[in-house]
């Protein structure tokens, strides 16, 4: 059972050391407690204090008198980290004083880089494991299409940074993030990297991936949920369907691809889904019909899929750049081609906007409660 509750104004005293202990103090004094830190070792002088912070050094499990001036009154004590008789004597004590007493796991003293995927832009297609590396960081750097709407709230007090990229218009390039990522790390800092959808699926996670192997900072991946699976699916397009179709293709439209590749794809017959297709759609679809492919092939488009205003539109992919054209439909967007289209309730609706049906967006239902 989870229960959550506003510590703001309340006494809470964690004991833990301050590399340990950090992330415990920034979420608490973030949400306005009044914050003790009882560290194992008195502090050296230059240690970073945070001003509002009291901080004390840990008694023996035998002071008594100290342990409870220390103790008494809070409203919650917060073990990180405390040897085995000290936090029976402590938790013993807080029974007594009807204080509550939880765990925090200790925050690593070694720098590191988490690759999260943040699904498509809706926060409740963040996996139970992206909220955790969320509220486990230092920093996040995240992108344009990464969910961010609730970041503060589901990691309080963690220093965020705007990397994000809008088409053709790049306001941090790719190396000084990398860069950016590797330093903090290397000043032991546990950084996430947040991007929307899945981080190896044209988000140039492998790239990270390697830079931070390269500076020998260790690197973690928590997968994402990826637009071009969930988008289609948002508007009830399944990518694959028995005796429709047994695979689907992912391609970029940033680079289109040449002759041989859309005839392949042609040849194939699968679903075929483009991500970053907007701007070269015209030049794509006419590649594919070059290669074969019927125009009468059912297509259908989903802009800003998962947001509060999504759009989608079916029709014939011969008609699909000027569709688009018409409805002035913009990135991001996914596209997809193929007979799988005609198994969405939109199908009926060809050529029309409609709002997605069936959305789950952890905000949605905020608002709608
Ligand atoms: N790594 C991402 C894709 C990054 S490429 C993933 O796995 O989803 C960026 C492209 O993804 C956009 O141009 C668009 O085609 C698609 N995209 C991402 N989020 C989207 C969204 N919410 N709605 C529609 N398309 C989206």
């Amino acid at each position: 059972m989870q229960i959550d509750l506003d510590p703001a104004g309340r006494k809470v005293v964690i004991f833990g050391d301050v590399t340990g202990a950090r992330q415990a103090v920034r979420r608490f004094v973030s949400s306005g407690a009044i914050v003790t830190l009882v560290t194992p070792a008195p502090l050296t002088y230059g240690t970073d204090r945070i001003s509002t912070v009291r901080y004390a050094a840990q008694p023996e499990p035998t002071d008594t008198a100290r342990l409870l001036r220390l103790i008494g009154p809070a409203w919650l004590i917060v073990d990180v980290g405390l040897t085995a008789p000290l936090r029976r004597r402590i938790s013993d004590l807080a029974a007594h004083l009807r204080a509550l007493m939880i765990d925090e796991i200790a925050a690593p003293s070694r720098g590191q880089v988490t690759l999260v995927g943040g699904g498509p832009g809706s926060t409740g297609l963040l996996t139970l494991e992206a909220c955790e590396a969320l509220r486990q960081a230092d920093v996040i750097l995240y992108d344009r299409l990464a969910p961010t709407e609730d970041l503060a709230e589901l990691a309080p007090g963690v220093e965020l940074i705007d990397v994000g990229k809008t088409p053709y218009h790049h306001p941090i390039p790719q190396h000084s993030i990398e860069h950016l990522m590797i330093t903090r790390a290397k000043r032991g800092q546990s950084v996430v990297r947040l991007k929307g959808g899945d981080p190896f699926v044209f988000g140039r996670g492998g790239e990270e991936m390697q830079a931070c192997m390269t500076a020998g900072v260790p690197v973690h991946l928590v997968p994402g949920v990826s637009s071009s699976v969930a988008v289609p699916a948002a508007s009830g397009i399944p990518v694959t369907h028995r005796d429709v179709s047994k695979s689907f293709t992912v391609i970029s439209g940033h680079t289109p691809p040449g002759p041989e590749e859309l005839e392949g794809l042609v040849r194939l017959d699968g679903t075929i889904v483009i991500l970053m297709g907007i701007s070269n759609l015209t030049q794509i679809v006419a590649g594919l019909t070059r290669a074969g492919l019927d125009t009468a092939t059912p297509a259908a488009v989903m802009e800003r899929g998962f947001s509060d205003d999504q759009r989608s539109a079916v029709c014939p992919v011969g008609q699909l750049p000027a569709e688009v054209r018409r409805l002035n439909i913009c990135s991001p967007a996914v596209v997809v081609i193929g007979d799988v289209v005609r198994v969405s309730p939109l199908f009926a609706r060809s050529a029309e906007i409609v709002d997605a049906p069936g959305h789950y967006t952890r905000s949605r239902r905020a608002r709608a409660s």
